[in-house]
């Protein structure tokens, strides 16, 4: 018949007696599991109505005559429709993250490679209107999943960039430490007050709406960030304070860690 799951606890009082506590939870898992093939599904499915839309689009910019009140208004559909191009794209990108319970860790990371990468990506996105450096002591190859590594470090460097005035400055580096290598991002911003810290991470959790919104964010960058990470045995790290700036980290523990010789 069918399968059902169940979660089993052991719990012992002293060294004569053992409690044992078994807790149906076929249902819970279910619905989990229903929930996010949903949120999969559904936005699979809004991609190509969104391209088809942005196509027209764009083709009426060209050719409407150019009148203020139709540029303007098409200027707006498409800002709008590029954002939820966007969201549709992070949910995507999400579910999969979510999806994957276990990572092979038999594959390893070449960092290297990995920060040439994301600097290139990063200049891209300051477009010359902020100073990012970068800086490595770094030549290691921890196993993990490059293409969740990478999403982790570029969602974070991108909202050092969103949210820092132009003029500003964003550092990112890898180093050694005690504990394994860490990656950390820190920028001269806006940022965070200290109650807002523990939610960030949560999905559609935003600390500023409107500024958020203008740039272009999803609230969904941070919670693809913490389970990249969970997935390396990993956690976010946020030191923040409001008007001064914000630093964002994390460590990749040393046991899954290769020196390179
Ligand atoms: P978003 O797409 O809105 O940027 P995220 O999940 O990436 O969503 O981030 C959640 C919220 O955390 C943001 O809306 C923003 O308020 C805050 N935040 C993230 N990074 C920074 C940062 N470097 N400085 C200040 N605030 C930040």
């Amino acid at each position: 018949s069918e399968q059902r799951l169940l979660e089993i606890r052991l719990i012992s009082y002293g060294d004569r007696q053992l409690l044992l506590i078994a807790r149906d939870i076929t249902r819970i898992r279910n619905l989990e599991g229903m929930r996010k093939e949903f949120v999969a599904n559904v936005s699979h499915e809004l991609k190509t109505p969104l391209t088809v839309i942005q196509g027209y689009l764009e083709m009426m910019q060209e050719t409407m005559p150019a009148d203020d009140f139709n540029q303007r208004s098409l200027s707006l559909m498409s800002q709008q429709s590029e954002r939820m191009k966007s969201m549709v794209e992070q949910l995507l990108v999400l579910s999969k993250i979510e999806d994957a319970t276990e990572i092979d860790l038999q594959n390893t990371v070449n960092i290297k490679a990995l920060l040439t990468s994301l600097e290139e990506e990063a200049q891209a996105l300051a477009r010359g209107e902020y100073t990012v450096t970068f800086d490595s002591d770094l030549d290691v190859e921890p196993h993990g999943n490059e293409l969740q590594l990478r999403s982790a470090c570029i969602n974070l460097i991108s909202n050092a960039i969103r949210y820092t005035e132009p003029g500003g400055s964003v550092h990112v580096s890898w180093k050694k430490v005690p504990t394994g290598a860490e990656f950390s991002v820190t920028d001269t911003g806006l940022g965070i007050e200290p109650q807002h810290i523990a939610r960030l991470t949560e999905r559609f959790y935003r600390v500023d709406d409107a500024r958020s919104r203008q740039t272009g964010g999803t609230g969904l960058g941070l919670s693809i960030v913490k389970h990249a990470l969970s997935h390396h045995h990993s956690e976010l790290k946020v030191e923040s304070e409001r008007g001064k700036g914000s630093r964002f980290s994390f460590v990749i523990p040393q046991h899954l860690i290769e020196l390179k010789h």
